[in-house]
């Protein structure tokens, strides 16, 4: 019998004793920088001829890791390991590939902070991102766990005279997953455990930069007693190896989330029937955001509504799909907001990851020049109010940015930039500020501050965004508290830790039996 869900505590930095044991992490993890990893096949470490470099943010002559380039041949080879494994690990009862991720939490809950130090390192997360990363990673182990025990009990249904009947869920099949870099071991672990308890096999396409930690998810994993073939690690460019995952026919399911432009290619290309596929393809794809916080002149308190918005356009550089891109403000207190979040902004302090600034660099020098033609664009479209320029360092910094008055259709108020770059665009009134907030492609996250109760059911009936916050932060969604996915292009509204999710990795089977 396990006990109720819980979620995992995030590690309180201001006791000396956690960041005595936080630097350990992060001198033991720096001692393995630059090791080479192999792709993962059937249990077998696969070598390449060609490989690639995860490079450190925060100091980009570091190496993470060296990893093998996979190609095509490769790819192929995972799928099907991953086709014949699919006809052995379906079998296994429910309860036991639950047990597999209750064996992986236990062993992650005891390297907690190793892992946060691999994305302190990898993808330059400060300490208590990276701690909050690792904990939505064990609340999904513990969680999916638990849902598929629930998901295996008997389904009801309406009992006839004349049958016995049944309805029971079973898996799909191979399963790739591709996630993204920002969340490089919670998402990347959600997905592609949601998969394999619910009894699918996975060939998982880590993002190329945070492809170490995807590594040891994968020895995690083993460690916990997934036997081998079940999940196969391919590393490679997603341009070529994961395309041809997508493509191919014998995969059943594809688990994707990313940007917007990758997504809709995916979603694409998986529809085509290929030669030999016999199912329709599913697809998830959680795809971009360009959230917005309101703020309203009834707000209850204006200094925890402008706290909230630094945390969300800032935290982890604004690198979230969360992160909060647009702050809408409604006139009557437009200044003297801004001026508050100004104020803010201008005291965060910037540096590399590993020494726990508030804000680190962005993710690589190809997102650093997005960002910074971002800002060009920014300074044509609105007033720049603080940042718009990079911040010094060996790493790809950029100060936290501030444009006001920004027409609520320009580019830096419409397109994702996925940096610390906020546009503050003005409303008339609260009325407004909804219409302006709905005026996008995207429906990810929202906040709204305001104290009036109307307004508040308002922002609840009106304002269309899969998660939306009232008087609060519109990041850092909890596992089975905030169940999380947005709608429109920010996808397809597969609610990640909620109590939806395995159904999407499963199908009902109908079984009816007649009484003789
Ligand atoms: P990305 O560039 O779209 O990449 C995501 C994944 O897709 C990576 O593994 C990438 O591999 C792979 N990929 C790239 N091109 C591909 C192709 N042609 N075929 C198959 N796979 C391909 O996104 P990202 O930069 O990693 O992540 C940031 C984006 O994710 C943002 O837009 C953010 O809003 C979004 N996001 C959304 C959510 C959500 O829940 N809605 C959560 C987190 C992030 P390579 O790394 O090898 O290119
Ligand atoms: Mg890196």
């Amino acid at each position: 019998m396990l006990t109720p869900f819980k979620n995992e505590p995030f590690t309180d930095f201001t006791k000396e004793e956690n960041r005595r044991r936080m630097q350990e992490a992060l001198a033991r993890v720096e001692s393995q920088l630059g090791r080479e990893y192999a792709l993962v096949i059937n249990g077998e470490r696969v070598k390449t001829r060609e490989t690639f470099v995860s490079i450190n943010p925060s100091e980009k002559d570091q190496v993470v890791g060296v990893l093998a380039k996979a190609t095509t041949e490769e790819a192929e080879r995972a799928i099907q390991v991953a086709t014949e494994r699919f006809e052995y690990w379906k079998r296994v009862p429910p309860e036991e590939r639950a047990m597999v991720l209750l064996r992986a939490a236990t062993l992650l809950k005891r390297r907690k902070l190793e892992f946060a130090a691999w994305q302190v390192f990898e993808v330059g997360k400060n300490w208590a991102e990276a701690d909050a990363d690792v904990a939505e990673a064990i609340d999904y182990l513990e969680f999916y766990a638990r849902e598929m025990i629930r998901y295996a009990q008997p389904q009801e249904l309406t009992p006839i005279e004349t049958e016995r009947n049944e309805y029971f869920y079973i898996p799909l099949g191979p399963v790739v997953v591709i996630p993204p870099w920002n969340f490089p071991l919670a998402i990347m672990l959600g997905m592609t455990t949601a998969a394999l308890v619910t009894g699918n096999t996975v060939v998982l396409k880590p993002a190329s930069d945070s492809a170490v930690i995807a590594y040891h998810f994968v020895e995690l994993m083993e460690e916990a007693g997934l036997p081998a073939g079940v999940l196969n690690l391919i590393t490679g460019p997603g341009s070529t190896v994961g395309d041809y995952l997508v493509a191919h026919p014998k995969t059943r399911m594809i688990a994707f989330t990313g940007s917007m432009e990758v997504g809709k290619h995916i979603y694409e290309l998986a529809a085509k029937v290929q030669p030999g596929q016999i199912w329709l393809k599913r697809v998830i794809a959680e795809m971009g955001g360009k959230d917005a916080i309101i703020v309203d002149e009834d707000a209850l308190n204006l200094e925890e509504a402008a706290d909230a918005v630094v945390a969300s356009a800032y935290g982890f550089q604004g690198q979230k799909c969360s992160a909060a891109s647009r702050l809408i403000v409604t006139e009557p207190i437009y200044e003297k907001f801004v001026e508050m979040v100004k104020e803010r902004t201008e005291k965060i302090e910037i540096g590399p990851a590993k020494d726990n600034y508030f804000m680190g660099p962005v993710i690589n020098a190809s997102a650093e020049a997005k960002i910074l033609a971002y800002i060009e664009i920014g300074k044509e479209e609105g007033k720049l109010v603080t940042g718009g320029e990079k911040a010094p360092g060996n790493g790809f910094y950029i100060k936290p940015t501030i444009f006001k008055d920004v027409p609520e259709d320009a580019r830096i108020a419409q397109e994702e930039i996925f940096g610390p770059v906020l546009a503050v665009i003005k409303a008339r009134d609260f009325d407004d500020a909804i219409r302006i907030a709905n005026n996008t492609i995207y429906g990810l996250t929202g906040s709204v501050f305001t104290g009036d109760p109307l307004k508040i059911k308002k922002a609840k009936e009106e304002f269309h965004v899969g998660n939306l916050y009232i008087n609060r932060k519109c990041t850092g969604a909890l596992v089975d508290v905030h169940p999380f996915g947005g709608f429109n292009m920010s996808g397809t509204d597969s609610k990640a830790g909620g109590r939806d999710y395995l159904l999407l990795f499963l199908q009902g089977k109908s079984v009816s039996e007649k009484y003789r």
